[in-house]
């Protein structure tokens, strides 16, 4: 039995995991967040005082690690080394590390097996930043999700403020522009809309808005 996949990528900060999400929800199909694994591997590196940055020190990090997925009342959870690590992989520092990691091929050699490995197993949406590109270059329906750098700093700001922590808009556009900049450029499967996926800019659409065109999006080009 074939399943089906859909692969939403973009950058930090334009909605993917809100939107893919939603998407799944919808659809019945598994929501896979591949930032969390990225994350919870650069976690890894964190709780080993290993430099994020420095292969050499990483990939041996990757031999027996215990990294796990799961679902709890349909939310991804990250377990590693047994411990539910899903909250401390948000932390702003967890953030800059996993951007980090992600340039090195070994991680990446590693984390391919185990996303291709989940949309073995079941219907999926994924969302990451080469799902259509690398991971899933057959994917059913492929999504670059985007909006203007600004745009995304004052939802991310919002966010922050509504979790009552206290953030600064210049430095979080600094932050999202950084990230940007060493996703799309690092020399293995760097961030890049794939050459049959959608673009789908949300600068000027409303979570609502943005959903009901990505759906409109997805039911379009699985007719086809
Ligand atoms: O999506 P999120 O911001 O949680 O991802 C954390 C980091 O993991 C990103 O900055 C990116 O460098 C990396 N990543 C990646 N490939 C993916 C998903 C995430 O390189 N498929």
């Amino acid at each position: 039995m074939s399943f089906k996949s859909i692969a939403i990528d973009g950058p930090a900060g334009a909605g993917k995991s809100t939107l893919a999400r939603k998407l799944a929800e919808k659809l019945g199909y598994l929501y896979v967040d591949t930032g969390a694994i990225y994350r919870t591997v650069a976690l890894k590196a964190l709780w080993e005082k290993a430099d994020p940055g420095d292969p050499a020190q990483v990939a041996p990090l990757l031999e027996g690690l215990e990294l796990h997925m799961g679902y709890e009342n349909g939310e991804q959870k990250m377990y590693l080394e047994g411990e539910d690590v899903s909250a401390a992989i948000r932390r702003h520092k967890v953030s800059g590390a996993a951007s980090q990691i992600s340039a090195i091929p070994e991680v990446r050699a590693f984390l391919l097996d185990f996303q291709r490995k989940l949309a073995r197993e079941g219907n999926v949406v994924m969302d990451g930043r080469d799902i259509g590109t690398v991971v899933l270059p057959g994917a059913d329906v492929k999504i670059f999700l985007t909006a203007a750098p600004e745009a995304r700093a004052r939802r991310r700001l919002r966010e922050l403020e509504q979790r009552g922590e206290p953030a600064d808009f210049d430095a979080i556009l600094r932050d999202i522009r950084d990230r940007d900049w060493q996703d799309e450029h690092r020399p293995i499967a760097p961030l890049r809309q794939a050459a049959d996926a959608v673009l789908l800019d949300t600068t000027d659409l409303d979570l609502g808005l943005s959903v009901s065109r990505l759906l409109a999006l997805v039911k379009e080009k699985m007719a086809q």
